[in-house]
């Protein structure tokens, strides 16, 4: 099918695929513009994906921390600007201006925004993610939510102490922020949460493991705060391996191996497994399939994860009406115009490269020169639990650097998190339900869907796991597949920091 609805009388139009943080700024960005806007994702509503990790722990239903794209835009809808299609955009195709929805229908384009995020890398091993899913959708966090409180569920029904012992140990790999908080959180699930709930199991020996390829936490923090983050996990009751490299996930668990010192004082790789039935991946990020569309098409460069490499004002080259911003852009800030730097995949980023493509498209329908993207970067947060975070901000106008953690930084992260919050009813939902949690260390969003319908059956049904492979103590190479956290893996691949 294809796109009837252009009449050369039309204002020009501006195709926008994604509705995230990069796409959701460019559509406000244009809101009062001469144009006309399509906005194109393949789920009906944006998602704030700083709070992802509160749904998968049953900390926030799902309508605190998205919603409904149609109803964000609809003042623009009302105005006659903007068109919302849900629907996946599967190509591109540059030579006739059109992006192609659901494999058919042709949507022509004047300028577009590609701003389609990331989704997860497994570094080759994709078989992996059936047992251990990823946090990116709201669909990732209902699964990781339901395995989570099933596992508790399926041990209390268990009498064999030894294979009860799979159910209540809760491993996550790769201990980048979303690792952290996800560690950090489970553990007070089992540690407060649900402690006086079961008869038959004590919810508060459970174990909450976290592994990570590289020397230490929060690869992206200084020393001491990684160091503090790991201090304030164990606070919490959850424990960290840093230098595992896993191997292998199945359904009974996660083989990783350690570098160790041999006999004469050699590194040896020394093999383990750990028994688990319930694995979060929090290792790899891969930009969107999109970008390898757009490369088909115009034949742009791609960085090792995918991402697309931008010019400084955010197009491709020599196609002067096509951006790409966000997760999906490998982009570098031009504050300092000889010393470009890269510019890391948070919101922040992404929201900054949506305004500025909109500002750039504006600058090209008046006839002016586009400008360079410059990123201003205020810090970085991480949130580990209750009471639990650590921080770094930047500030610019007295040239300083704050370093600080635990109770103070949980709070400054709170607040950010509800500040940047879309809608007002958002804001207050949150607000009272952490406010509820705080005292009450309850956690309300722990209902979900039989999980007879919706699981493998490997994953449910309680069958005796394999006899665990004995510790193998193997030769100096290093193992072959080692993902580590969200930022590289020595599968060779970079991705979006985060
Ligand atoms: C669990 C988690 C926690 C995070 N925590 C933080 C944090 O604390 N602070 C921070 O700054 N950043 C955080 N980030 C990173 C931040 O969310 C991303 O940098 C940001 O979302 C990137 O924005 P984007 O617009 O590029 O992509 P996204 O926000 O991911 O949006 C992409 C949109 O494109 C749509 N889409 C994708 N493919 C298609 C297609 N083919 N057709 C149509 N639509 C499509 C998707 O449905 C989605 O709506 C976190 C990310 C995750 C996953």
């Amino acid at each position: 099918m294809t796109d009837s609805s252009r009449t050369p009388a039309t204002k020009p139009r501006v195709v926008i695929i994604g509705c995230g943080f990069g796409g959701l700024e460019a559509a406000k960005a244009l809101s009062h513009a001469p144009v006309e806007i399509v906005v194109i994702d393949r789920t009906n509503h944006h998602l704030f994906q700083p709070l992802l990790y509160q749904v998968a722990t049953a900390g926030l239903p799902a309508p605190a921390i998205a919603g409904p794209i149609r109803h964000i835009l609809r003042k623009q809808i009302a105005r006659g600007n903007l068109t919302v299609l849900m629907g996946e955009v599967t190509s591109i195709d540059t030579a006739s201006n059109c992006v192609v929805i659901d494999g058919g229908e042709h949507i022509h384009y004047d300028h577009l925004v590609v701003a389609a995020g990331a989704t997860h890398s497994y570094f080759g091993r994709d078989d992996w993610a059936k047992y251990a899913p990823g946090l990116k959708t709201l669909g990732d966090a209902f699964t990781i939510r339901r395995r989570v409180l099933t596992a508790f569920e399926q041990a209390e029904r268990e009498t064999d102490p030894a294979k009860r012992e799979p159910w209540l140990t809760f491993a996550v790999v790769g201990a980048g922020p979303t690792g952290v908080e996800m560690a950090g959180t489970l553990a007070e699930i089992a540690q407060q949460t649900l402690k006086s709930e079961f008869r038959r199991i004590d919810s508060r020996r459970a174990r909450v493991i976290l592994l990570e390829g590289a020397g230490r936490v929060l690869g992206t923090f200084p020393e001491d705060l990684s160091e503090r983050a790991k201090e304030q996990l164990k606070g919490l009751g959850a424990e960290v391996l840093t230098g595992a490299k896993v191997t292998n996930i199945t359904a009974f668990g996660i083989h990783y191996d350690t570098m160790e010192p041999g006999a004469d004082g050699t590194p040896v790789a020394v093999s383990h497994f750990l028994p688990s039935r319930t694995v979060v991946w929090a290792a790899g990020v891969a930009a969107s399939p999109l970008g390898r569309a757009l490369a088909k098409s115009t034949h742009c460069q791609l960085d090792r994860a995918g991402r697309v490499v931008v010019q400084p004002d955010l197009s491709l080259p020599d196609h002067p009406n096509l951006y790409v911003v966000g997760d999906l852009a490998h982009a570098k800030s031009y504050l300092d115009p000889h010393n470009p730097t890269p510019v890391p995949g948070v919101s922040p980023g992404a929201k900054q490269m949506g305004r500025k493509a909109a500002f750039n498209i504006l600058r090209r329908l008046e006839n002016k020169e586009t400008q360079a993207f410059r990123y201003f970067d205020y810090g970085n947060l991480a949130t580990i639990g209750k009471r639990a975070a650590v921080a770094v901000l930047d500030l610019p106008y007295i040239n300083k650097r704050v370093k600080f953690s635990g109770f103070s930084a949980w709070l400054f992260w709170l607040f950010v998190h509800v500040y940047f919050l879309i809608g007002f009813r958002n804001r207050t939902v949150v607000m009272l339900d952490w406010a509820w949690a705080y005292f009450t260390s309850q956690r309300h969003a722990r209902v979900f869907p039989d999980p007879h319908a919706l699981e493998p059956n490997a994953m449910l049904v309680r069958v005796t796991p394999p006899a665990a492979p004995p510790v193998s103590v193997s030769a100096v190479h290093p193992p072959a597949a080692t993902p580590t956290s969200n930022t590289s893996s020595s599968a060779g691949q970079t991705a979006p920091a985060r």
